[in-house]
């Protein structure tokens, strides 16, 4: 039952890994290519040299000729500086395309990653796979790296198979003379057949100490999975300098050292995983070690009896023990790379359930029509939304149109659902209930990335690149300098120009270039708004846009608010309910639902009504005398 069950996992971890080798053959073809040759000549070297020792000595130990060892030795040192020439050169090759497929690796997942629901995305189950994934790869390369280096096992451990075989073979077809007693014995078939099994078998017994030793390792790969979290997040914290500053007042120094120095923490001194490290995982790899030492004493004495007994000379026996050595070298190589290629099976299993999960979300093919009007309207006709796995709705109800160029203000108090409302307009996230239509279509039926091409989205946590200031407006390594200038200077940006000695090619942040310029909130925000006006859509969405500005900053923005959003249909949130005074309309939300909408002077006409209890919340500490 047992047995079934192990080669049934076997077979698919077969099955996976060739997908991953596909996968890798796919992206970098020269990783197989340089693989073969470099194990090949690696072989062809190793047993090149045996055999011409082999060679030599024969040719010592029977009438030697000046010129047949000037041949041999000459011929020795010629391939010698050949095969280390070629190794080295075929070893670079490899060593190239192995580092690039370490580079591509990252690439498997990302393509994954840009191409899935943000639903699914944001979703802490795939964060939770994903992460793991990301930790096996850390721990021990477990999943779809390793599967790089057991190819370059496999090739080596059959190249070194392959010329142990060709080399060994005549020691067992070369038979001993007649006349030498028991040892003619060495001549039955049956002697030849044992010693083979017996290699086999040593071979078998000695992979599979490796592998239980290297079971141990594969097994803490769970059980450190917290740990592993902690020392990733405490590594990359330690390098943010954002961080630096609150690392250090709350002193979490000694958090680090309580991680790496305390015995229950998984990577101290006398943790579960040391103790391991020093107790059965070394014994069993000794084990692995000790028994390919009796392998070697039988072998020797095998071809040491049939030469004793005449079968062959000096020289044969030489080239048959290093022979022999190699082949059982080769054999336990290669039953150690099928045990590894078995154990990370569990470890493909999870990658390809990242890259397999299916994308949920419907996705039409219709063309938004690229209006030179700009005459897009939305509606959300009684769209209710709850976010996945969780019963309560974020949002209930909603219905509104936003009409065509007008600037509508989204006001309520922080979980009332403007955010929602923004992820739902951009199709982040479908509706669970209701509708929401472009031009009276449902805008599921819209090619995806034609949809949401139609916003410009300034979020309240944007993030800005550190990459060139021009490259991060444009969303792209090529950019209208000029139009980029543009942006910065309606967003406000005109006064920090300063900072930037090197203009639109000057880097922001220090994580790629020493000189990066270090941005304020409040830069950061301007900058984040222009380039939301780069990308001149349609719609333009501002979440909480002067939440970093300072209030002379702010009041520029909100100046400008006319210029920044003319010609375009403008959605902006903000707490700050002075902003509503620059929009047409305001919608009021309430625990999820759209509780009241109209213009700023025509809620604060309704003393009941919500809008008109945020507003005097605020305005009490402006005009006390209003309280
Ligand atoms: P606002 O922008 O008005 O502050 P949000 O739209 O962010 O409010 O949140 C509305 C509700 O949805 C809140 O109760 C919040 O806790 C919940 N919520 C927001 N994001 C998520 C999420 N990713 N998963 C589950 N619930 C969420």
């Amino acid at each position: 039952m047992n047995k079934e069950k192990h080669t049934a996992s076997f077979l698919k971890s077969v099955t996976l890994n060739s997908r991953a080798w596909s996968i890798w053959w796919n992206l970098c073809p020269g990783l197989f290519l340089s693989s073969l040759l470099h194990s090949a000549s690696a072989a062809l070297s190793l047993y090149t040299a045996v055999w011409l020792s082999a060679r030599m000595i024969t040719e010592l130990a029977g009438s030697p000729s000046p010129s047949g060892i000037i041949g041999l030795a000459l011929a020795q040192v010629l391939s010698a500086a050949s095969f280390s020439l070629l190794n080295a050169v075929l070893e670079r090759f490899k060593t190239f395309y192995s580092d690039s497929a370490s580079c591509l690796y990252h690439r498997i997942y990302m393509d994954k990653l840009f191409s899935m629901d943000f639903a699914l995305l944001d979703s802490q189950d795939t964060y939770s796979l994903y992460s793991q994934i990301i930790q096996n790869d850390t721990w021990s390369s477990l999943g779809i790296h390793e599967t790089v280096s057991l190819f370059e096992s496999f090739t080596a451990a059959c190249a070194r198979i392959l010329g142990g075989i060709i080399l060994t073979a005549p020691l067992f077809i070369s038979p001993v003379p007649p006349g030498s007693g028991n040892l003619s014995l060495l001549n039955h078939p049956l002697c030849a057949c044992f010693l083979i099994g017996l290699m086999l078998l040593i071979a078998l017994f000695s992979s599979f100490c490796a592998d239980k030793s290297q079971g141990y390792w594969i097994r803490y790969a769970s059980k450190t999975r917290f740990g592993n979290r902690m020392a990733d997040f405490y590594i990359s914290a330690a390098k943010d300098r954002k961080r630096a500053l609150d690392m250090r007042i709350y002193n979490q120094s000694e958090a680090i050292t309580k991680l790496y120095m305390e015995g229950n923490t998984p990577f101290g001194p006398s943790s579960e995983i040391a103790r391991c490290a020093k107790g059965p995982m070394g014994i069993w790899a000794a084990l692995s070690q000790s028994v390919s030492v009796v392998l070697t004493v039988i072998v020797y004495l095998f071809v040491c009896l049939k030469a004793w007994a005449g079968a062959f000379g000096l020289g044969s026996t030489v080239l048959y023990t290093a022979a022999i050595a190699n082949l059982f070298l080769g054999i336990s190589q290669l039953s150690g790379a099928l045990g590894r290629m078995a154990a990370n099976g569990r470890f493909l299993e999870m990658a390809f359930g990242f890259l397999d999960i299916p994308n949920i979300m419907y996705q039409g093919t219709l063309t938004t029509e690229k209006r030179s009007d700009g005459q897009y309207e939305i509606e959300f006709r009684n769209v209710s939304f709850c976010y996945p796995g969780t019963q309560d709705y974020a949002l209930r109800h909603i219905n509104m149109k936003f009409p065509i160029g007008s600037r509508l203000a989204i006001v309520g108090a922080n979980g009332s659902g403007k955010t929602t409302f923004i992820k739902l307009l951009c199709r982040l996230y479908d509706p669970t209930e209701g509708e929401i239509l472009l031009n009276g279509i449902d805008i599921r039926k819209y090619r995806y990335s034609d949809y949401i091409g139609l916003f410009s989205v300034v979020f309240q946590d944007f993030r800005l690149f550190s990459l060139p200031l021009g490259e991060n407006i444009a969303g792209s390594c090529l950019f209208d300098s000029f139009k980029a200038s543009s942006c910065l200077e309606k967003a406000g940006f005109s006064r920090q120009k300063a900072l930037f000695p090197h203009g639109l090619s000057a880097f922001l942040y220090r994580d790629l270039d020493g000189c990066g310029a270090e941005l304020s909130l409040g830069e950061a925000q301007k900058t984040a708004i222009a380039r939301a006006l780069y990308k001149d859509a349609p719609f333009m969405i501002l979440d909480e846009p002067t939440a970093a500005l300072d209030p002379i900053s702010e009041a520029e923005i909100y100046e400008k608010f006319g210029t920044i959003t003319r010609g375009k249909t403008a959605v902006c949130i903000s707490h700050r309910l002075s902003s509503c005074i620059f929009c047409d309309e305001v919608a009021v939300f309430d625990k999820g639902n759209l509780v009241q909408q109209g213009s700023h002077e025509q809620l604060l006409k309704s003393p009941q009504g919500k809008y008109y209890e945020l507003w005097h919340a605020q305005a009490q500490y402006y005009y006390p005398e209003n309280a």
